[in-house]
């Protein structure tokens, strides 16, 4: 399969109206004539989306009686400040089929990272779970991080780190300094991965960094968070030039998860996902996004499982197999997922 999908093939195997989508491919015309001649992957019939496997790639936790979350607080988040732990997640995930979750660090004070991590390999070497990896918290922006991350280099169960960059105390173009494109590359050089969670109209910074890091694997949280009902022009277009500027670099990828958070509560649809998804699937093609969950940040807008089926209601038009790599093959390869 292609790296990149022509936007006519990836609409009609995808089912997508095409007046739905508010976007151009990032292929120039060319490239665009010239992959039209390719066929279209076949349709496989019918496909039973129950049979799905998931591998969730954002599976946030949190035991309250072990780590303070600083962020965890206020009107806004009022509806998760409790904690969640994976007995919570398992009733909840519904009738969809999540074979592995990866564990996605939350933001725990940094003192509790080393603790965090240590947390989620016990969940990862138990049987009774589907976790079999984690991007735990780290801090790339300090000295110390290469210390910090050797008990970890050679744990095949640690995929990656993450430092959530759009936090008010997070300069623009922190992602950028010396220290920290140092450290990401030293992620490349153990074979980890760096996740991106960045303000809608800087992930051009982000693209910037996978230039500067070409051996280290980035992933583009929750498809650049970009607001699904934002009428913010400028942000918007600053959002897509990041994300095309990304994707051209072959050492990123893009994860649709988050966007959910981003819908009217209780007043959501599908339709109002898809223009973004569909955008994010176009920029980097089937074979560079995966799914994550976000739970339970997700319960601000929508249950876990209303949230996957929502997404695989966009999806369902799609090839088979198309399918198989968004929900779990992609992610697997990518991550570097160990089975159990
Ligand atoms: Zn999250």
């Amino acid at each position: 399969m292609s790296e990149t999908i022509n936007r006519r093939t990836f609409l009609s195997a995808a089912g997508v109206a095409a007046a739905s989508v508010c976007v151009n491919s990032a292929l120039p015309l060319a490239a665009q004539e010239q992959k039209k001649k390719q066929a279209a992957p076949k349709k496989e019939g019918t496909v039973n989306q129950n049979d799905l496997e998931i591998c969730d790639t954002h599976q946030h936790l949190w035991d309250l009686t072990k780590f303070k979350l600083p962020w965890l607080k206020g009107d806004e988040v009022q509806k998760i400040n409790r904690s969640f732990l994976m007995s919570d997640y398992l009733k909840l995930v519904g009738t969809h089929k999540v074979v592995k979750t990866v564990y996605m660090e939350v933001n725990v004070d940094p003192k509790q990272q080393a603790a965090e991590a240590e947390y989620v390999l016990d969940l990862c070497g138990k049987k009774d779970n589907p976790m079999c990896g984690a991007i735990i918290g780290g801090s790339p922006q300090s000295a110390e991080f290469a210390k910090y991350m050797e008990p970890f280099a050679a744990n095949k169960r640690i995929n990656g780190v993450r430092t959530v960059l759009h936090d008010p105390d997070r300069p623009k173009g922190m992602c950028l300094e010396k220290t920290f494109v140092d450290n990401v590359k030293r992620l490349g050089d153990m074979g980890k991965s760096f996740d991106l969670c960045m303000r809608p109209d800087e992930i051009g910074d982000g693209a910037k960094l996978g230039e500067l890091c070409p051996k280290t694997t980035l992933v583009v949280d929750h498809c650049g968070n970009m607001p699904v009902h934002s009428d913010d022009k400028a942000q918007r277009e600053a959002w897509m030039k990041g994300m095309k500027a990304a994707a051209a670099r072959p050492n990123t990828f893009c994860k649709i998860s988050g966007i959910i958070v981003t819908a009217k509560p209780d007043a959501w649809k599908t339709s109002d996902l898809e223009p973004n998804i569909s955008f994010c699937l176009e920029t980097f093609g089937i074979d560079r996004c995966f799914f994550g969950g976000d739970w339970p940040v997700c319960t601000l807008t929508a249950p876990l499982a209303d949230w996957i089926s929502s997404l695989k209601d966009i999806v369902k038009h799609m090839p088979l197999d198309w399918q198989k790599k968004l929900f779990h093959d992609n992610a697997v390869r990518v991550y570097q997922v160990a089975a159990k």
